[in-house]
């Protein structure tokens, strides 16, 4: 994080004088400045007169480049330096569209100043960087503009991949993952279009689609695998959310209404969130949460272990699953220090009474050293990569004893349909 810093200037000195070269811009923390600009007969005329807290020099952070007038001190002033580093570092992650609308106010402000000092002006054209800029923007408009039609036309379905008991073998429940059937592009990836449905919004229509779809699917998943599996409980679906979802206090009503109206049994919709996405406002989500919990839904968090937050939520919240995240996994068994840390997340686990999932297991000996460690779930290629609905009852159907061969097999397998 870089360090702002603040300059002292004395009555009647000049900041910046127009025509300069500059590439950061003041906000004034006491004193008063006075902004002014040449008129073509030589005089000055005064454009403003600004003190406390007021800002500066502005167009030198979209874009270094002439100053457009002269700033001079009026009483002893105090200014914080904001440098154009510093505002690129906050503007490097933002959304391309408001990148390129930033570009064009400024292109069109610096050309309405030459307009108005040189009758001789000349236009500026997008210079490579801001054609960039527009080339990108409406790539992720034409890309939104298509996640938004494909959802209209239906094009947008949760697969599922299951979860097991490590210590039996049997199915316990299925993750819900989102998936585009894209009519060209084929089989669309959520690492595609999550971040893109994150950046405009579309992401609350997404998950409200995803967990009326597994309410609904629930019931034909609980049919197949309460009839197939002998002994068998009712499976549990998980559903993906984001923190613009939890941020949303019409969201938890959504959710206990989708329970209510599929009849969702008690515990059998779990939602999954990272540790980031609960960062904000803690007690209020804890709340929330609370209320999610009453009405029998439960939550996981997603990616164990790689949020880099503070344990303390998991005291607040009423968390039942943790889902140790498949970087632990894939380096537990080469690495003595990751082993002790997964052996870690799973003591902590079942001192606070709260289940875990293993993800990403490609390999039986992954899967057989979590279920010596007392691991509760797994989830990987090792069992199955994630499925449509439709192919969910022969995967049921055929699980018992596929399930058991695959666990002595040393070698990566996969149960593909
Ligand atoms: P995630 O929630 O951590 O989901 C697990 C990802 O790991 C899935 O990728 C799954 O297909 C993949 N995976 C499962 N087992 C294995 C394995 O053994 N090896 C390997 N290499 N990968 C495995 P997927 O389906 O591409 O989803 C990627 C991410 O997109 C998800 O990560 C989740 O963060 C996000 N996502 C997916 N569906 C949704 C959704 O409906 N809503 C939201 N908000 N995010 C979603
Ligand atoms: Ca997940
Ligand atoms: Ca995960």
């Amino acid at each position: 994080m870089s360090i702002f810093q603040t300059i002292n200037f004395e009555c009647g000195e000049t900041i910046f004088c127009e025509g300069e070269w500059g590439d950061c811009s003041y906000i004034i923390l006491s004193g008063k400045v006075r902004i002014h600009k040449a008129l073509t007969n030589g005089s000055q005329t005064t454009i403003a007169e600004l003190g406390a807290d007021q800002f500066f020099g502005e167009m030198a952070l979209v874009a270094p480049g002439e100053r457009s007038a002269t700033v001079t001190v009026l009483e002893d002033c105090s200014v914080i330096v904001l440098t154009q580093a510093q505002f690129q570092s906050r503007t490097g992650t933002l959304d391309p569209v408001i990148k390129m609308v930033f570009d064009i106010i400024l292109l069109r402000f610096r050309n309405t100043l030459k307009q108005l000092k040189d009758d001789n002006w000349e236009l500026s054209e997008p210079d490579d960087a801001i054609a960039e800029q527009t080339r990108k923007a409406l790539d992720q408009i034409h890309f939104e503009a298509e996640i938004r039609q494909g959802i209209a036309k239906g094009q947008f379905r949760l697969h599922y991949q299951p979860i097991v008991c490590l210590r039996t073998g049997k199915l316990a429940g299925f993750e819900g993952l989102m998936r585009w059937d894209h009519p060209t592009r084929g089989m669309v990836p959520p690492s595609k279009f999550i971040p893109v449905a994150e950046a405009c919004n579309i992401i609350p229509r997404m998950t409200r689609m995803a967990i009326k779809q597994a309410c609904s699917d629930l019931n034909d998943i609980s049919v197949t695998a309460l009839g197939n599996i002998p002994g068998a409980n009712t499976p549990f679906v998980t559903v993906n959310v984001s923190g613009r979802d939890l941020a949303n206090r019409n969201f938890y009503p959504f959710v206990e209404r989708c329970v209510q109206h599929y009849g969702v049994p008690n515990g059998a919709l779990k939602l999954e969130v990272t540790e980031s996405s609960l960062m904000d406002d803690i007690d209020e989500v804890s709340s929330r949460m609370g209320r999610l919990r009453k009405a029998g839904v439960r939550i996981a968090i997603d990616d164990f272990g790689t949020g880099y937050s503070s344990l303390g939520y998991l005291s607040k919240l009423p968390i039942s699953t943790l889902k140790i995240d498949r970087s632990f996994v894939i380096s537990m068994l080469e690495s003595d220090q990751m082993r002790k840390v997964t052996s870690g997340i799973l003591r902590l686990a079942e001192q606070l009474g709260i289940d875990v999932v293993a993800e990403g297991i490609e390999e039986t000996a992954h899967a057989e050293h979590l279920a010596s460690e007392s691991c509760d779930f797994g989830q990987g290629y090792l069992y199955s990569k994630p499925l449509p609905v439709e192919d969910l009852s022969l995967l049921i159907r055929h699980w018992s004893p596929r399930i058991s061969e695959l666990l002595k097999q040393p070698q990566t397998a996969q149960v593909t349909h």
